[in-house]
């Protein structure tokens, strides 16, 4: 039977991502006519650690006062000036990869284990990160953040192996992340949840979540290879 394994990206496959973050504040302030400075936007991304990036753009106009109807007016001309200042930022940011991560991605793929992505980035910001830490070549599909509920994204990275691969979705599914979120969206569409301790939640609270299985990292290849394949 095959397998599928989806990753989510910030904090499991990639730990650090530093870049300047001005693309924020302007394209903000350009598209929406919301001033906010970085320090702010720092600590408002402090709090939404799992959502989407529709979800957070969606959630931070609304917070600052912007009506519903004029986020869905001007959604498309901020995405497009976002990801072009996003993207001219990335030139100079560093990515630092999880240890263990290329290794592991390796042996699945050697194994003939399907790989796709779960994550609340948008496709391109996430091909771009995996681009700069050397991982982009292991993933050729998944579900990204331009839908604002996570469960989602797990059942579009299904489908599209489905339709792309022929892939059978039975008992063979698992979604590894960070966040208890990503527990959470995993037990919901009823796959298997792998927590990894490398984001801001222990391996006891992963487990306290329901997390079927926990690693402290992505380093241990032979204890996750035991998981998926048994
Ligand atoms: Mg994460």
């Amino acid at each position: 039977m095959g397998k599928l394994v989806l990753f989510d990206i910030d904090r499991t496959l990639i730990l650090k991502t530093k870049i300047e973050r001005t693309h924020w504040a302007e394209a903000f302030g350009k598209v929406y006519e919301v001033d906010v400075n970085a320090g702010d936007l720092d600590n408002y991304f402090g709090t939404t650690s799992g959502f989407t990036f529709k979800g957070t753009v969606f959630q931070f106009l609304k917070d600052h006062g912007v009506s519903k109807r004029k986020i869905l007016a001007k959604y498309f001309d901020f995405l497009k000036l976002f990801l072009k200042l996003y993207l001219k930022n990335m030139k100079k940011a560093k990515v630092v990869a999880a240890l263990g991560a290329e290794e592991l991605l390796r042996e699945l793929k050697r194994r003939k284990v399907l790989l796709g992505l779960v994550t609340g980035n948008l496709e391109e910001i996430a091909m771009a990160k995996l681009t700069k830490a050397g991982l982009d070549k292991y993933f050729k599909f998944g579900g990204y953040g331009d839908e604002t509920e996570r469960a989602k994204l797990v059942k579009t990275a299904i489908k599209k192996a489905q339709e792309k691969f022929g892939f059978k979705f039975q008992e063979n599914v698992f979604v590894v992340g960070d966040t208890v979120r990503d527990v959470e969206v995993g037990k919901k569409v009823k796959v298997k949840t792998v927590g990894v301790a490398t984001g801001i939640y222990s391996k006891r609270e992963l487990k306290k979540e329901g997390a079927d299985f926990v690693l402290g990292n992505l380093k241990d290849k032979k204890k996750f290879l035991k998981i998926v394949l048994g």
